[in-house]
């Protein structure tokens, strides 16, 4: 994989781009994808944004959010743009697979692929081009780098502006995580500058929920929740059910596992969710505990070290079985 720098010269002239990133794609996955989208769209370049799937409705605001193709919903569209594609972004992913049914078509594609991503572990061979950073606090970071190291940075605008900090907030837990370095503060800083508002950004992602999430969050609590003090480890299990009890949509169970290591003492929080087709698992960590090896361990899964997701085929009893048998090896590492 050549660095990204050596892409600039392949940007002065038009060309067919697509952006693609992870399926159910965050607010990092949205902000950074469109962040690039109006970024190239102002060098004249014909560009496209495929998400895999769905997204969240607290980032359907997001500025360029109609443009933007679901692969399940238009899947010939977007199979079109992907064949036609000169150029290919993959942000805020580095596997395929995380593509779900665009990973096959990404793999078949003749288009140089680029990778913009902080997750741990990168697929390089696959990219032509790209940068790898797990120490950047999120793609979106990555992709103002991008934007102010290349040959146009005066074409950075609020719509852009807009998109960079929503996902950069969202992938920092609101500027508190430990990646959000100095640089973050000083993008931040430049946008307040151009003249970015950034409460209603803060609005938008996490005060514009529908009652039935608050209960929901209430009722998980309360009944789904398990603490296993003898491992520091809160663990929460959300069955069918509770999902089509509580009307429960893609992005209203966002930042549930959080809650768990709001207990003093947890190190290690873990929920796993009934979806229709599998069993997603969501990690989270603090301080040393890698939750992206215990997912790639036991859960098909990675990401980063303080904050990783896994799936399985398996019951939601069996996976769940599955955690309490592997949580003893950790014993010593969550003391
Ligand atoms: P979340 O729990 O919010 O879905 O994901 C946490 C982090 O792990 C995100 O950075 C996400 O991109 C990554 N992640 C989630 N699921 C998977 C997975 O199945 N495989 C890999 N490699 N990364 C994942
Ligand atoms: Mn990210």
């Amino acid at each position: 994989m050549e660095i990204i720098n050596a892409l600039y010269p392949l940007l002065r002239s038009p060309k067919k781009i697509v952006i693609t990133t992870h399926q159910k794609p965050d607010g990092d996955a949205m902000g950074s994808s469109l962040g690039l989208y109006h970024f190239l769209v102002k060098m004249n370049h014909d560009v496209t944004v495929v998400s895999p799937t769905n997204w969240a409705d607290f980032l359907s605001w997001l500025p360029g959010v109609e443009a933007v193709i679901d692969f399940e919903a238009k899947q010939n569209t977007a199979i079109e743009k992907l064949n036609q594609a000169d150029i290919i972004f993959c942000l805020d992913f580095n596997i395929f697979y995380r593509t779900k049914n665009v990973e096959k078509y990404l793999a078949a594609s003749n288009a140089v692929k680029v990778l913009i991503d902080h997750h741990e572990q990168p697929q390089v061979s696959a990219f032509q081009y790209g940068i790898s950073d797990i120490n950047k606090s999120s793609t979106c970071e990555m992709v103002y780098d991008f934007i102010i190291q290349s040959e146009n940075p005066e074409l950075l605008d609020l719509n852009i502006a807009t998109c960079l900090y929503t996902g950069t907030m969202t992938d920092t837990g609101s500027f508190r995580f430990p990646a959000t370095s100095a640089s973050v503060h000083r993008m931040v800083a430049h946008f307040k500058d151009m003249g970015l508002q950034h409460t209603p950004i803060h609005e938008q992602v996490y005060d514009s929920f529908l009652e039935n999430r608050l209960r929901f969050i209430g009722h998980a609590l309360l009944n789904r929740m398990d603490v296993l003090y003898e491992y520091n480890t809160a663990v929460m299990a959300i069955s069918r059910d509770d999902i089509i009890k509580y009307d429960i949509k893609t992005g209203d169970t966002e930042g549930l596992v959080n809650y768990l290591l709001t207990i003093k003492g947890i190190k290690f929080g873990a929920i796993v969710i009934d979806r229709n087709e599998e069993r997603k698992w969501s990690f989270r960590s603090k301080g040393d505990f890698d939750v992206n090896e215990f997912a790639r361990n036991h859960f098909e899964g990675g990401g980063h070290k303080n904050a990783a997701g896994g799936r399985s085929s398996q019951h939601l009893e069996k996976t769940l079985a599955h955690f309490y048998e592997v949580l003893p090896k950790y014993k010593n590492e969550l003391e």
